[in-house]
């Protein structure tokens, strides 16, 4: 049987941006640790939110630590609703969509500006009589 630990409050591991379990993006200086193993030489296993580590502290504290789970789902998948489907967005959603939206139309007006800035650039050098000569020949047509 697996032997796991639940370390609560440990250090932020580096390079852990979310909860393994749900998803949910890790925040502040603390965070809880699945650890797989015997005491000793257990491995972090995977960085999970403190509201997931209060789920299974809150599981051991119901059925204690010697237990083994199934999980049983006969159900078949959830189906979203009409009225989930006709649930507005929330503001922040909303927010996160528009934002999204301006940072894609940034993105394009830096490309067509650096793309402009490039076609300066080459137009300057032609026109510099030091430069590289306008139409150069040497190319075979
Ligand atoms: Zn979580």
């Amino acid at each position: 049987m697996t032997l796991v630990t639940l370390q609560r409050r440990a250090p932020v591991a580096p390079g852990a941006a979310s909860c393994h379990l749900c998803q949910n993006a890790l925040g502040g200086n603390f965070q809880d640790h699945l650890l797989v193993g015997t005491p000793g030489t257990a491995a972090v296993r995977a960085v999970i939110c403190a509201q997931c580590g209060d789920c299974l502290a809150g599981l051991i504290d119901l059925c204690g630590s010697d237990l083994r789970i199934l999980i049983k789902d006969d159900q078949p998948p959830i189906q979203p609703t009409d009225e989930d489907r006709a649930a507005p967005a929330s503001e922040l959603d909303q927010t996160r969509h528009r934002l999204t939206r301006e940072a894609d139309t940034l993105g394009r007006t830096a490309q067509s500006l650096r793309a402009e800035a490039d076609k300066l650039g080459i137009v300057r050098d032609t026109e510099n009589p030091h430069g590289r000569q306008p139409g150069g020949s040497g190319r075979a047509v």
